[in-house]
C-alpha cells in the first residue's frame, strides 16, 4: 500500500472546505386517508400514526370549511385552496378552477420541472377524468391510478401502497402523494362506529406504517430531510356517510412529522389547506401571494 502525499491530502482539505456539509434534500410524502374521525382515530390501534404524531405535530379538533365531501376535501387539501376559489363543491369535479389553482404536485412542476413528482390514487376523479376530474394533473412526472370501483378499495389500497413502496425505494421523487380510501367506505357500508370502519384505519395504519419504513429504508436517507404529512378530507356520521355540518362530519387532522417539524406547535388554526402550502414551503418554494393561497405554512420550523 502506497501511503498518499502530502500533495493528495492538500488537495483533499480544499476540497472538503470548498464543499462543505453535503447538501441535505428536502423532500414530502403526503398521505391521504378518505374520511377518518379522529376521535375513532384516537380509539383505535395505529402505532405508525402515534408514532410519526409522538415525533411531530398532530391536531385533531380542525373543524374543515370545505363542504363533508370528498371532492371539494381533496382539492382544498391538495390545492391550499377552499372551493370558493376551486370551485368543487360535491363530487362532480367539473367546473373548476384548478387551472388557477392547480394540485401542489403540479404546482411544483409548472415552478421547476426538475422536482420529481409521484402520486397515486385509487378513487378515480383524483387521477383520471371520471366524474370531471382529474385533481392531480397529467403535468406530474409519475400518476398511477387503480380504480377501486373496479377492483375493491381494500384491494385498491394495497396496490396503490405497493407501488409506492416500490417507487420510494428505488426512484427519487422529491414530493409524491399516496392516497388510501377503503376507511371511507367501511364507514359508508358499515356505519362510522363500526368494527369494520375501526379495522379500515388499523389497516390504513400498516399503510402508512410501510410508507414510512419505505422512506427510511432509501440508501440515500441519511442525506434526506423528508416531511411526512397525513391528513383526511372530512369525517363520518355514526350511522356512516357524509355531506352534512355535524362535528362528527366536519372534524378532521393534520399530522406533521419529520426532522424539520420537531417540537413545533401547529398554529391553532391549522387546517387542510395547510397540507400543499406546507409541502410546497418545505420544498424550498416561496409562496406568492399573487397565487392568493389560503393555507399557511404549518408544522415548520421546529427542528430537534
Ligand atoms: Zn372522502
Amino acid at each position: 500500500m502506497t501511503r498518499p502525499t502530502n500533495v493528495v491530502c492538500a488537495i483533499a482539505v480544499l476540497l472538503l472546505a470548498a464543499c462543505g456539509e453535503p447538501r441535505i434534500e428536502k423532500k414530502v410524502l403526503v398521505i391521504g386517508i378518505d374520511g377518518v374521525r379522529p376521535d375513532v382515530l384516537a380509539e383505535v390501534h395505529t402505532p405508525a400514526i402515534d408514532a410519526l404524531a409522538a415525533e411531530g405535530a398532530f391536531d385533531g379538533r380542525i373543524q374543515t370549511k370545505a363542504q363533508t365531501r370528498s371532492g371539494p376535501g381533496w382539492s382544498s387539501m391538495l390545492t391550499g385552496v377552499w372551493p370558493d376559489k376551486h370551485r368543487v363543491t360535491s363530487n362532480d369535479f367539473t367546473p373548476n378552477n384548478y387551472a388557477m389553482y392547480p394540485d401542489f404536485l403540479t404546482r411544483l412542476e409548472l415552478i421547476d420541472g426538475q422536482f420529481s413528482t409521484f402520486a397515486v390514487v385509487d378513487w378515480a376523479p383524483l387521477g383520471s377524468e371520471a366524474s370531471g376530474g382529474p385533481l392531480l394533473s397529467d403535468t406530474i412526472d409519475v400518476k398511477l391510478d387503480f380504480d377501486g370501483n373496479q377492483i375493491g378499495y381494500q384491494e385498491g389500497d394495497i396496490r396503490s401502497v405497493a407501488a409506492a413502496v416500490r417507487f420510494l425505494e428505488n426512484q427519487d421523487p422529491d414530493a409524491a402523494f399516496v392516497y388510501i380510501g377503503y376507511p371511507d367506505v367501511a364507514a359508508e357500508d358499515h356505519g362510522g362506529r363500526s368494527q369494520e370502519y375501526h379495522l379500515s384505519i388499523e389497516n390504513a395504519d400498516v399503510h402508512v406504517g410501510r410508507l414510512v419504513a419505505a422512506v427510511r429504508n432509501r440508501p440515500t436517507y441519511e442525506r434526506e430531510d423528508w416531511l411526512i404529512l397525513v391528513s383526511t378530507d372530512h369525517g363520518q356520521r355514526d350511522e356512516g356517510g357524509h355531506g352534512g355540518d355535524s362535528p362528527e362530519e366536519q372534524t378532521v387532522f393534520y399530522l406533521a412529522s419529520g426532522p424539520s417539524v420537531g417540537e413545533s406547535a401547529l398554529p391553532r388554526d391549522v387546517n387542510i389547506v395547510d397540507v400543499a402550502v406546507t409541502a410546497l414551503t418545505h420544498l424550498g418554494i416561496v409562496i406568492d401571494p399573487a397565487w392568493h393561497l389560503d393555507g399557511r405554512v404549518s408544522g415548520l420550523g421546529g427542528a430537534r
